[in-house]
């Protein structure tokens, strides 16, 4: 069923909609889709944990939180496989139908429907925000031989023997020999 609908995580605001000023704090835990980001591919491994705190304002109501999962992914540099922990801010404003007209112009709103708030969009908002576009396995990942694929940081390939032969082998001579000159 979910297949078809978009995905939703739909909250009961019942028990504060009446109460300026009240609360209800969100808690739990949810399975969570693969994430495409551009070349990049998460893939969760853990559940999604959501913490966020829902504040009645009488215009509407606030969602203020974080929301925190475990993904396996690709090092952008070396292509080795490696898990990460992601967590993203959840900040989401959500009002009665028909009170758009209050909400400023630059603040995006949800709609509260019925006594429900959809708190979908907003964590996606948060994992957008908090996931890398390049992610490295390690910050200095030494990435990998454009020649034979090698993964660098595990160490250096047969192809360095043959530095000498490549191009770079002149820039290497000409940063030497401005290093002597000094
Ligand atoms: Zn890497
Ligand atoms: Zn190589």
């Amino acid at each position: 069923m979910a297949d078809v609908a978009p995905r939703e995580l739909r909250v009961d605001v019942t028990g504060i909609l009446d109460e300026l000023a009240d609360t209800i704090d969100v808690e739990l835990e949810f399975a969570l889709e693969p994430i495409e980001l551009g070349p990049q591919r998460f893939v969760p491994t853990s559940e999604a944990e959501l913490n966020v705190v829902l504040t009645y304002t009488g215009t509407g109501i606030v969602a203020s939180g974080t929301v925190a999962v475990d993904v396996s992914t690709t090092c952008a540099r070396c292509l080795t496989e490696f898990e990460m922990t992601v967590v993203g801010d959840v900040q989401g404003l959500y009002v009665r139908p028909g009170v758009e007209a209050e909400v400023p112009e630059e603040q995006e709103a949800e709609e509260i429907t019925g006594r429900h708030i959809d708190l979908m969009p907003a964590i996606s908002a948060g994992f957008a925000l908090a996931l890398p576009f390049a992610p490295l396995h390690s910050p200095d990942c030494a990435g990998m031989c454009v020649t034979c694929g090698q993964d660098l940081s595990e160490g250096a390939c047969s192809c360095e023997e043959d530095l000498s032969r490549s191009p770079f082998a002149v820039l290497k001579d000409v940063v030497t020999g401005e290093e002597n000159n000094s």
